[in-house]
């Protein structure tokens, strides 16, 4: 196929359009090439990693943009798309839970943090509403100029509110944009004396649709919202609307509309009120995060959790074996998490001898968790959109991502340059340097004794806004499942189990054969 046309450019012909294949469902599946999945997981003691096959494409009878990439997260969470954030530190706080969640996916908190800033990350995530910003940048009348600028130079934005104590829920005296500073040479006059003092306001309660109204006719780039007494409650931004009605995927709770948000916890007895905290802000799913799930702690805490909140999901793990699985299932998890030592940033298999190769570990535990309908998250080691696809293919309901995303604008830390390329650190949780801050439990290690880091701490390159970081892998994993000629994450299972979907190992040459070569030099764009 090298050279041709993508298969969407095929179906650019009406007639092409269809949904219904070329061929009787029999023809379709009469010379079966390749291998099934059982055969290429179980019929050797070599464990897979992703890189290991690669999947024989199917019959494509359909765009790429009919695929349905809806999933599940755990038993009750749903997803319109199948990638979650891991709870790493330099991962997933509120601005990517929320974006994860915008665009369909999950984000789950990560507990390097007090419980109350763990609360308060998913009560961000909760109170956002599509298009109202809650917690915006405000100032008070007394700072000057370069306060507003150095704003704009952080964040980006002007339409500073402007309320007399400098915060939220204080009353509104003015707003501050480009135009009221722009040409006016003393960065310390005070904002009192060129703000604008007639602003264009909206009550506390008002929907989206009627801040859209207003800005329409106010021609406004900001709209701020306030409550009787005339203090800030909140922002509406003419950008922010036009972004959000871009999100029709956005994963919401069925009853309340807010976003999803997941929160990662431990097994300790500390963690038990820990988790009375998140339940007071309605998290949607705890993660009990552990590198070895089968234990003893583990199993406790599932059952006290499904005897205390029986309705909030937990998603159990890590995990590679069925035996493990087995003992998480049977205690009440909801969803697996799977995967040991192969996190990009894990030391675990080198370390503790533990661990399986990634895609064996996510046929084995899925083969098991189906059969008591419990998804299965395929957890570290996606490098590319190819390994989304893979991890579904071997069974996973959801791909969860660190180095993926550690490098987006929406996760925590700052942007730094090294070589003259912008990076920003990732740091494995099991790292020295993130047990020093407290995440050692994950790891069995007590702070007290003796430290043995199962992960490294290090940089990932920049890859700008998550918004169109994710919006480019959701698409790569839609062209994917065309090639399989299958149309959702359902039929892709099916295909598993039933044999249809076939697979290939790969040689090493194989490997080297399917990634670039025999070239002089080349650039690979992440986006
Ligand atoms: P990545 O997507 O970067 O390949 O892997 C992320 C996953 O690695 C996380 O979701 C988590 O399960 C795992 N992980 C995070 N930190 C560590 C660590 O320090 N050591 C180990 N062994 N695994 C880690």
């Amino acid at each position: 196929m090298n050279g041709h046309a993508p298969a969407d450019g095929d179906l650019a012909n009406p007639k092409a359009k269809t949904s219904t294949p070329a061929f009787p469902e029999e023809e379709l599946y009469k010379y079966l090439d390749g291998f099934p999945a059982a055969e290429v997981f179980d019929g050797s003691p070599v464990g897979r990693s992703y890189a290991d096959f690669i999947l024989l494409p199917g019959h494509i009878y359909f765009a790429a943009d009919d695929v349905c990439l809806d999933s599940r997260a755990t038993k009750n969470v749903r997803l319109h798309t199948p990638m979650i954030s891991s709870p790493m530190d330099t991962v997933t706080e509120s601005l990517m839970a929320r974006n994860m969640a915008l665009q369909g996916g999950l984000g789950i908190i990560h507990y390097n943090n007090t419980m109350e800033e763990q609360r308060r990350e998913v009560d961000k995530v909760k109170r956002f509403e599509n298009g109202f910003i809650t917690d915006p940048k405000t100032l008070s009348p007394e700072d000057t100029i370069a306060d507003a600028l150095a704003i704009k130079e952080r964040y980006g934005f002007s339409g500073i509110p402007i309320t007399l104590s400098g915060g939220m829920y204080s009353k509104l005296v003015g707003i501050v944009t480009n135009r009221d500073i722009e040409f006016i040479r003393n960065k310390n006059t005070p904002l009192a004396d060129v703000m604008t003092k007639e602003i264009e306001t909206a009550m506390e309660g008002c929907t989206l649709g009627q801040a859209y109204d207003i800005l329409k006719i106010s021609k406004k780039g900001k709209l701020p919202i306030v409550n009787a007494n005339y203090e800030l409650v909140g922002l509406v931004a003419r950008n922010d609307i036009k972004k959000n009605l871009e999100f029709p995927n956005a994963n919401v709770h069925a009853g309340d509309k807010k976003l999803l948000c997941g929160a990662a916890i431990g097994t300790r007895p500390e963690d038990r009120d820990r988790l009375d905290e998140l339940t007071k802000v309605n998290v949607d799913v705890v993660v009990l995060d552990s590198s070895q799930g089968d234990s003893l702690y583990q199993i406790e805490m599932i059952k006290y959790i499904k005897t205390k909140y029986p309705h909030l999901d937990v998603l159990a793990g890590n995990v590679v074996t069925q035996t493990q699985a087995y003992h998480l299932i049977k205690s009440g998890a909801d969803g697996l998490r799977v995967g040991m030592g192969s996190g990009s940033i894990c030391t675990t298999q080198e370390v503790m001898a533990c661990g399986r190769p990634q895609a064996t570990a996510v046929y084995k535990v899925a083969s098991i968790a189906r059969e008591y309908g419990i998804p299965v998250i395929a957890d570290g080691g996606i490098a590319n959109s190819g390994h989304v696809i893979k991890a579904l293919a071997s069974g996973a309901s959801a791909a969860m991502m660190g180095s993926m995303l550690a490098g987006t604008e929406e996760a925590p830390g700052e942007y730094f340059y090294k070589d003259g390329i912008r990076l920003k650190k990732y740091r494995g949780m099991g790292s020295l340097e993130a047990m020093t801050k407290g995440s050692a439990n994950r790891y069995f290690s007590d702070n007290k004794k003796i430290k043995v880091a199962q992960g490294v701490s290090g940089a990932v390159a920049d890859k700008g806004s998550v918004r169109k970081y994710l919006p480019y892998l959701i698409q790569g994993v839609k062209h994917g499942f065309q090639d399989l000629g299958v149309m959702s994450v359902d039929e892709l299972h099916k295909n598993i189990y039933n044999g249809r979907l076939r697979f290939q190992v790969r040689s090493a040459a194989a490997q080297a054969e399917g990634g670039v070569h025999s070239l002089y030099t080349y650039e690979k764009s992440a986006i």
